[in-house]
């Protein structure tokens, strides 16, 4: 069997069934059905939130984000990042301008954003990469003091606390992500943490075409709903998440014991943090090295992913290219282990050992 860098938790399949026999039922699909207006509750109360939207994927999140914001002209981003976070701004008719990133934490650089502020800036829009949050108060601060929208790409952080509060309670609006992939699921899906009931409001419309009620069309909207399917699959998960998160704990604490004393580097994880652990990344000291241990793993059927590779500022399709020296260097020797929940504790290890040989050649 194939050892790959993440796999989706599933909850026990007799639970995902009763959620089906209640949808078979009410013969209700899609099109904010009672199973999306539950899990939308549920969210709300898990999250100590007042106002998300459940909408079908992480992405389109950021793209109504930036709508409802009426975001326009430049928007600064950092480039190491999932390309979602990059191409929602470019899919909105904006334009990314990056900024690099602190070489410890993997997020934006905020001693760099107001030398990139410009006439044209109008947002901010940055990742809480590997679910290590950004310095939101600093970002917030420059936010105020030129009149910038904020709004967190926060598709990796489900499950991290800031501050005692969860991460999704800072800035303008932070998306999320319930990919298969990420710690928290819906299959696909994704949903909009904002601040206002207004901004809700606009966007219950706008994941619906627009329509305010069945005939009035009171903006231009997108098909952004999701599925009885989708939000059945979120009740049954939602349950577990704090089971997943401390069962990824426990193997991360396993992988560092392992690889202690190495001369690799490890994010730094912002301090008053409740972490996640979504992600293992190691930063390697070389290239060479991480191509190396890419290759003795493949030999054995483990599949470490190279995340995030490329840095995100070559992008070909974007008309400005600026030169990002950290985000390139952490892009060319950073990996990601296999971390998931039913790992094998010695899978674990034989990861482990393969780094400490390469690293001793
Ligand atoms: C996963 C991810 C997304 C995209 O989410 P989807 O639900 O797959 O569209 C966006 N940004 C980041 C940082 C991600 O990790």
């Amino acid at each position: 069997m194939n050892i790959t860098v993440t796999k989706p938790f599933l909850p026990p399949i007799e639970r995902y069934l009763s959620y089906l026999k209640l949808i078979w039922e009410k013969e209700w699909l899609t099109n904010n059905g009672p199973m999306v207006r539950e899990f939308e509750v549920r969210l709300k109360e898990y999250l100590n939130l007042d106002y998300i939207v459940y909408v079908s994927n992480g992405t389109i999140a950021l793209q109504l984000a930036l709508k409802v914001l009426n975001i326009k002209g430049e928007v600064i981003t950092s480039p190491f990042s999932f390309i979602a976070t990059t191409s929602a701004i470019l899919w909105e008719g904006c334009e990314p301008q990056m900024v690099d990133i602190f070489s410890d934490t993997l997020n934006i650089n905020t001693s760099l954003i107001e030398e990139a502020i410009t006439s044209k800036t109008s947002a901010i829009l940055v990742p809480h990469i590997f679910g290590n949050p950004c310095d939101v108060e600093k970002i917030e601060e420059i936010g105020k003091k030129y009149g910038l929208n904020i709004i967190y790409d926060g598709a990796q952080a489900f499950g991290t606390y800031f501050n005692d509060k969860p991460i999704f309670a800072y800035g303008d609006i932070t998306t999320i992500s319930f990919h298969a992939t990420k710690i928290f699921h819906t299959v696909e899906g994704g949903a909009l943490v904002v601040r206002s009931k207004e901004i809700e409001r606009k966007l219950r419309m706008m994941r619906n075409f627009g329509f305010a009620d069945e005939y009035a069309i009171c903006s231009l909207g997108i098909n952004a709903k999701n599925s009885e399917l989708h939000a059945a699959m979120g009740l049954c998960n939602l349950i577990h998440v704090k089971e997943i998160i401390n069962e990824r704990k426990r193997l991360s604490e396993r992988y560092d014991k392992n690889l202690e004393g190495l001369p690799i580097k490890k994010q730094k994880i912002a301090e008053r943090t409740q972490y996640n652990y979504s992600y293992y990344p190691v930063i390697f000291p070389e290239k060479g090295i991480l191509e190396w241990i890419v290759s003795q793993c493949k030999e054995r059927g483990i599949y470490p992913k190279r995340y995030f590779y490329p840095s995100l500022n070559h992008l070909s399709f974007m008309k400005k290219r600026s030169i990002c020296p950290v985000s390139e260097y952490i892009a060319e020797r950073i990996l990601c282990l296999p971390l998931y929940n039913n790992l094998a504790v010695s899978t674990v290890d034989l990861i482990s050992e393969i780094i400490v040989n390469a690293l001793k050649r």
